[in-house]
């Protein structure tokens, strides 16, 4: 059954199909067919993955980073032979594909050799009353962590889940999307061949939403979401069933904010690449533009300048490939038509042929239209003047997502003021989309984004839980915490309080 079979079916012949099929969305080719895995085989993948999760976190903090350096070194010695296969299933061009291998590479490498310094056992100070005690802290892996995945970037989206939480001593059960199941089963064959005395620390269940949800229900330790915040939503109710933790990478309506003093041209090349670039399927790609009244008619026609040398298609010249899921042309039409209707006007493109959406701009969107409001996810970007830049910043942040988001400015005071106040996760100041390419910086939304990190310390930590031990190391004459204690105790301890903490008002 096709997933497009699937999907039109009615409710009354809506079945669990048995298989189905990954398509390439440049021809409709099947690029292989897959198995449908129910609740079954996902809790077995599950309890085999938990026997790998003990091996794996027995080789502690050296052995796994060497290893993770041999599932590093097998991915890049192929990066042609996966980017290939992300092209065919996933639609956009090579070279984009390799972009996003070699990130994700970059991640895992950085993942690896910072595991022990940022979760490996440190003293802490044991503070006054437990001046007799050691402290120590450490982060502890979860055990198998369950990872469902989007289709957009079908290798670094998932990676920043699965290599941070390998790192971190779990082993991974991974659900990628129905639409890009081959790259998804790839990476875990990839890492049954760089990996094979542990294979089970990586493995994969395909399937549709289905699989997906029984996957939350097969006792992981957490749940790593990436994806819409109406499937997010289902996630977190199954988890909650077992008070699974999850993380929610969930979807932007990101901001660009281009100030007085930007530089134009560089603003405008960076909101087209935010924009056009992997067909508009960024969750962190730049939807809007508030751009002051000083510089708005240069960016516009800069912006449109540089779209017209810009087009769709698979040849190898295209500047992007079609979307990626059919149904998502719907949207992007959807968003277009409201914008105009509204009155906006269509300043590029605005047309869809087939999967193909030509780079669209779109000019005095007013904010309450769904162009502004909601997630396109296509090719799309809605440029609006505004009087200045904290105007901007107000219209950026009145939004329900906050994922991340773009300052263009000169002055370097003003632009890090601006990105601090920006409500999002991640902004990025004179480009767009570099703090995705910083291993060292967490990665995640605030509101409809969802909540929790990938990436960075952050990203380590999250895929773990904090483990406190203290061991006495001497007796001191009065235990406070035994019936022994002699009555004046408390008193001393009053006393000791007032000196310490009682003079400060
Ligand atoms: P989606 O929500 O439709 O699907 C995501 C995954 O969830 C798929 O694997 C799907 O099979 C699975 N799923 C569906 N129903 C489920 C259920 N009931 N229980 C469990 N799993 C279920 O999203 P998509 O269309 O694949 O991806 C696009 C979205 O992902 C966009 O909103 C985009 O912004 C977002 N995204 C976010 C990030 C981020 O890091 N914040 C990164 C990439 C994509």
């Amino acid at each position: 059954m096709s997933l497009a079979e699937h999907r039109d079916a009615g409710p009354d012949q809506r079945r669990v199909p048995e298989t189905f099929e990954s398509t390439a969305p440049a021809t409709g080719a099947v690029v292989a067919v897959f198995q449908v895995h129910g609740p079954d085989e996902v809790r077995a993948a599950v309890d085999r993955a938990r026997v790998a999760a003990a091996s794996w976190a027995d080789l502690g903090f050296d052995g796994r980073r060497t290893r993770l350096a041999a599932y590093r070194g097998y991915l890049a010695r192929r990066v042609h032979e996966l980017a290939d296969l992300v092209h065919r299933e996933n639609g956009k061009p090579h070279a984009d594909a390799i972009l996003e291998i070699t990130l994700a590479v970059d991640h895992l490498a950085w993942a690896a050799t910072h595991a022990r310094t940022v979760l490996g056992p440190r003293r802490v100070s044991p503070g006054l009353l437990a001046a007799n005690h050691a402290a120590w802290l450490e982060y502890q892996p979860l055990g198998v962590v369950g990872v469902i995945g989007p289709w957009n970037y079908p290798v670094f989206t998932p990676m920043g889940s699965i290599t941070y939480a390998l790192a971190a001593g779990n082993a991974v059960v991974f659900k990628p999307s129905e639409h890009t199941p081959a790259v998804g089963t790839w990476l875990a064959d990839a890492w049954r061949a760089a990996v094979p005395e542990v294979p089970d620390a990586v493995q994969v269940v395909t399937g549709l939403g289905e699989t997906g949800a029984a996957l939350c229900r097969a006792g992981v330790g957490k749940l790593a979401f990436t994806g819409s915040a109406p499937t997010g939503r289902k996630v977190m109710a199954a988890c909650a069933e077992t008070l699974t933790p999850v993380l929610m990478e969930l979807g932007g309506k990101d901001a660009m904010i281009v100030d007085d003093d930007a530089d134009v041209a560089a603003a405008a090349d960076a909101a087209v690449w935010g924009a056009m670039s992997n067909a508009g399927q960024t969750c962190i790609g730049i939807e809007r533009v508030y751009a002051t009244e000083r510089v708005y008619d240069a960016f516009v026609a800069e912006v449109t300048e540089r779209v017209r040398g810009l087009r769709p298609g698979t040849d190898e010249a295209a500047a992007y490939g079609p979307m990626t899921m059919a149904a998502q042309t719907d949207v992007v039409r959807r968003h277009v038509d409201d914008a105009v209707a509204a009155g906006g006007r269509v300043a590029a493109g605005g047309t869809v042929e087939g999967r193909f959406v030509a780079p669209t701009v779109l000019l005095d969107v007013p904010e309450t239209s769904a162009a502004v409001r909601e997630e396109t996810f296509g090719p799309t970007l809605t440029i609006s003047r505004v009087r200045d830049a904290e105007e901007a910043l107000e219209r950026a942040n009145a939004n329900a997502h906050g994922l991340a988001g773009a300052v263009f400015s000169r002055s370097k005071a003003r632009a890090m003021d601006l990105a601090r106040r920006m409500r999002s996760g991640m902004t990025s100041v004179n480009s767009v989309l570099t703090f995705a390419s910083v291993p060292a910086l967490p990665f995640g939304g605030v509101g409809e984004s969802g909540f929790g990190r990938i990436h960075g310390a952050d990203g380590l930590r999250e895929f773990t839980r904090a483990k406190a031990i203290t061991r006495r190391r001497f007796p001191l004459p009065v235990d406070l915490m035994s019936f022994t204690r002699p009555a004046a105790a408390a008193d001393a301890l009053a006393r000791v309080m007032g000196l310490v903490h009682g003079r400060h008002r």
